[in-house]
């Protein structure tokens, strides 16, 4: 059996680009990765369609989706729910890509009791100004929100010690690049090759044997 792939969760404040990253991700290197998809009471932004940012619906749904034991965490945000689905992640896991969840701090803490060997990533922008900045900047909400979402940004702020790499996004293409590597890195983790470790040792012992 092929190796398994790794469980990664990128968290970081609302504005940071964790969206624009994963993207590229994606793009760069479609075999290796898959984007888990959340499910989501919020209303879609504009361009945002169901089924690709996110799958869009109801608070009736998304509360069968808890009842059935569908998901593999959910948390409320600014008001909403927001939640990921068990199949595909476990699907693709087993095929040997590594599922990458952009969830916040709450589902990532979640995700990680749950399962140990999770790679928890955060994402921040290079200052708090430049976070207010994008959020402002993007357009798509309204004053209330954006404030609702800098002061969840700030309760965010005191848990990144969770984390176990803290990326600034300054340059695009260089946070692509860092992230990529510090998933690369991981699969090299002693604890992650058990397997391999164990059957060249078996095969060494036969050599030894022979000699
Ligand atoms: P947005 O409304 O900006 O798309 O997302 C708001 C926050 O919810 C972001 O921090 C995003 O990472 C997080 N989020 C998106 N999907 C999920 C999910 O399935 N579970 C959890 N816990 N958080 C999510």
């Amino acid at each position: 059996m092929g190796k398994k792939g790794i469980l990664v969760v990128v968290s970081g404040f609302s504005g940071a680009g964790k969206g624009t990253i994963m993207k590229r991700l994606l793009e760069d290197y479609p075999e290796r990765y898959a984007l888990s998809i959340s499910a989501t009471t919020r209303a879609p932004r504009p361009g945002e369609s169901h089924g690709k940012e996110y799958f869009f619906v109801s608070k009736e749904e998304f509360e069968e989706m808890i009842e059935k034991d569908a998901l593999i965490e959910y948390a409320r945000y600014v008001n909403n729910y927001y939640g990921t689905p068990k199949d595909y992640v476990f699907q693709q896991l087993e095929a040997g890509r590594d599922v990458i969840l952009e969830i916040e701090i709450q589902g990532a803490l979640k995700v990680k009791e749950a399962f140990q060997d999770t790679l928890l990533l955060f994402v921040s922008p290079p200052s708090a100004q430049e976070l207010k900045d994008r959020l402002v900047n993007r357009g798509t909400e309204e004053r209330a929100i954006i404030e609702s979402r800098l002061n969840r940004a700030w309760q965010e702020a005191q848990g990144v010690e969770n984390y176990d790499y803290f990326v600034i996004n300054d340059d695009l293409e260089e946070c692509v690049q860092e992230v990529h590597n510090i998933i690369r890195n991981e699969h090299a983790r002693v604890t992650r090759n058990h397997t391999v470790i164990e059957n060249i040792r078996a095969e060494l012992k036969g050599f030894a044997k022979g000699d």
